[in-house]
């Protein structure tokens, strides 16, 4: 490991730390801006040294140092695996463009991975927000049409938008059939809005053929722990899943394992 290695992946730990700071005050409606962070338990301001992403937590004991109470394994979580998925970014892509394209939507992707997990929310800010600037951006991103990062000209430009564009369809078009299936069939709402728009933005940023694999692999999440729950801690049937946070998943696993997953998958015909 290098230098730089070492640099990306500090950039992604702080960038994880106010990852946190959306993932806390969006859903309340307060600015991420301001004020700066306090304890939500006794209004200490969180000082820059008690705000060092995981090493604070850690030598913190956990704990508040005004009040004592007990600080989430959420922040530290959410810093450590920001860190982590600008790293395999970075592995993928170096610093070629998708890099950038890519750490962009991995962060949305972390805030609504949580916000959904609790709060069953997926706010537009994120969801609208990001399928505009996945759809603008699209021809920096990697994928079908564009593999080796060649040369920059009008056709390949034109296709990554069209690849941009079905990958919306695809996606928001896909979810929306299940929901009204579903609503029509089992004559209750299976599926949020908020799901609709979020594989829209998934489609933007990574294309038809991975938006496929997307839901693919989230559908596949989302049995295998939704029959977790159901069987194996005797949950309901009714319990609501976060949908949301299964398909962000499918989306990073997509982005990053995509070209070989799909090749090991087409490779069984
Ligand atoms: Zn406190």
């Amino acid at each position: 490991m290098n230098l730089i290695d070492v640099y990306v992946i500090v950039v992604g730990l702080m960038v994880g730390s106010f990852l946190n700071v959306c993932i806390y005050r969006v859903p309340r409606g307060r600015s991420v801006v301001q004020p700066r962070s306090a304890c939500p338990h006794c209004n200490h301001p969180i000082s820059a040294l008690e705000n060092i992403p995981v090493l604070s937590y850690l030598l913190l004991g956990r704990k508040c140092r005004q009040c004592g109470a007990g600080i989430s394994w959420v922040y530290p979580l959410v810093e450590a695996l920001t860190g982590t998925l600008f790293y395999l970014l970075y592995i993928k892509y170096g610093f070629l463009t998708p890099f950038w394209v890519n750490i962009v939507f991995f962060s949305i992707l972390v805030i609504l991975i949580f916000i959904d997990l609790f709060e069953r929310l997926l706010p537009n800010v994120f969801t609208l927000g990001g399928l505009a600037f996945g759809f603008v951006i699209a021809p920096f991103q990697s994928g079908e049409f564009f593999p080796n990062l060649g040369p920059i000209n009008l056709s390949t430009v034109l296709l990554r938008y069209v690849d941009s564009l079905l990958g919306v369809l695809m996606g928001a078009g896909f979810l929306w059939l299940v929901a009204e299936v579903y609503l029509r069939v089992k004559k209750i709402e299976g599926m949020g809005f908020g799901d609709i728009k979020m594989m829209a933005m998934v489609g933007a940023f990574l294309g038809w053929q991975h938006t496929w694999m997307t839901i693919l692999l989230g559908s596949l999440l989302g049995a295998l722990i939704g029959s977790f729950y159901i069987f194996v801690l005797g949950r309901g049937a009714k319990y609501e899943l976060p949908f949301g946070s299964f398909l962000a998943v499918g989306a990073m696993i997509s982005t990053l394992w995509g070209e070989p997953l799909l090749t090991a998958y087409l490779s069984q015909f």
